[in-house]
């Protein structure tokens, strides 16, 4: 658990705040932030650059709530987008355009037209078919557009395969072995595409640094290669994908991580672009949840409480573990071995098994380190309003998004036809 969530005598607090208090004014299931922790992951990565010249561009896919981007829009961050919608967020949040990076392997006519009208910093291109159409799109509008290419390094990232992204198989980026051959494409006969980089990123939630050493020694081979074909470039990008410690993992500290990466590409004489995700969000968020029942069969005991897989999906998907707490300790009840599931209808609606638990109906749980693809990946599934979320910071309490209402999850539905 992050030092930003911590017990005083029973009683969990994130930051000042009371997260008893917290479930009894905006209720359960709740997302809760602690902005703190947001900022101090956010000083860890620039201050381990020192003055080595760099961007970081959150990845606004681990959490694009607005109230998240604007901390680090107001902290002159990048960010990296997959998409049309998360660009909207972005400037929403006052993020500024000039440090916007598009990555994702099926961006749209629309998407692409939108991000070269508000000018964003850099399109990462993963495939040829994406550099025909973005040149197309940019000789229509007579603007060059900034591009770096992705390329797919073939690395094991030695992580849950559904989050592995760097190998020939994926469908990520461009096969290593194109590269070269594709620049001088690009400088050749697509004057309207400017290559100023190139990216990759291998995967999310990786616990050594040796993956990432290995894509770097294969980014170094082809800006190397390219030199020698006199293609010159601004940045290499490295991506995200630094992992966290969920249960009993030992990822790299972000300090390692930082000055690994400068060590090998500070001669490249090249601005170093990461796009951390997860390391900067994940533990800077709980999920307070509510034990709607304690029910005993006779082979297992269940606490079944008031979030479901669709508030946090992570378990069900990657059979992730998350650890869960009381909010409140009990001291007068003894410890049982629950299973802690949801109400969704699916089995795989659980969020940890075979926990050693005091707890009873009523009692309020918190779920770990659920800041990175948390919130971003809920549904309405079974027809349930998202979870309101709250950002706490010191001893203050901001509600950052109203929990759903029932009415809105059909308010588009058309039933007129039926008659
Ligand atoms: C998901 C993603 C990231 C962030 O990954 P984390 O593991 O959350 O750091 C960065 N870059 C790209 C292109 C991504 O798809």
């Amino acid at each position: 658990m992050s030092p930003y969530f911590f017990y005083k005598k029973d009683l969990l607090f994130a930051e000042e705040v009371s997260l008893a208090e917290v479930a009894e004014r905006y209720g359960t299931p709740c997302y809760v932030y602690s902005r703190s922790a947001l900022e101090n992951h956010w000083h860890a990565f620039t201050s381990a650059f020192g003055k080595v010249r760099h961007r970081i561009c959150y990845a606004v896919k681990a959490n694009a709530n607005l109230a998240i981007l604007q901390i680090f829009a107001k902290k002159k961050g990048g960010f990296d987008i997959v998409s049309g919608g998360e660009l909207e967020r972005v400037l929403a949040a006052k993020g500024e355009a000039k440090k916007i990076i598009f990555s994702g392997v099926g961006k749209q006519h629309a998407e692409i037209i939108r991000a070269m009208d508000v000018g964003i910093g850099c399109f990462n291109v993963e495939s040829e078919a994406e550099l025909e159409r973005l040149h197309t799109l940019a000789m229509q509008r007579k603007k060059v557009v900034e591009i770096a290419l992705r390329i797919n390094p073939n690395i094991d990232a030695r992580t849950h395969p559904y989050i592995a992204t760097g190998l020939s198989d994926n469908k990520f980026g461009i096969d290593a072995s194109e590269v070269v051959s594709l620049c001088k494409r690009i400088q050749a006969t697509l004057p309207y595409c400017k290559l100023i980089g190139i990216a990759c990123h291998i995967g999310s939630q990786l616990t050594e640094l040796s993956p990432f050493m290995e894509a770097l020694d294969c980014m170094l081979a082809i800006i190397s290669m390219l030199k020698t074909a006199g293609i010159s470039l601004q940045h290499v990008d490295m991506g995200g994908g630094l992992g966290v410690c969920y249960q009993n993992e030992t990822p790299p500290k972000i300090t390692e991580y930082v000055s690994a990466l400068c060590s090998k590409l500070q001669n490249s004489g090249l601005e170093i672009i990461i796009e951390p995700g997860r390391a900067l969000v994940a533990d800077a968020g709980v999920l307070l949840t509510r034990v709607e029942y304690v029910k005993s069969t006779p082979h297992k005991n269940f606490a079944i409480v008031d979030a479901g897989m669709n508030d946090l999906l992570r378990p069900a998907l990657y059979d992730a573990w998350h650890s869960i707490k009381a909010v409140k300790i009990n001291q007068d009840i003894s410890e049982k071995n629950y299973d802690i599931v949801g109400p969704v209808c699916e089995s795989a609606d659980c969020f940890g098994r075979n926990r050693s638990m005091a707890l009873k109906e009523g009692d309020v749980l918190v779920i770990d380190s659920v800041g990175a693809y948390g919130a971003c990946m809920s549904s309405n599934y079974n027809a349930r309003p998202r979870a309101a979320e709250v950002m706490v910071y010191q001893d203050k309490i901001f509600l950052v998004r109203k929990r759903e209402t029932v009415q809105s999850l059909f308010a588009e539905e058309d039933v007129s036809v039926i008659g």
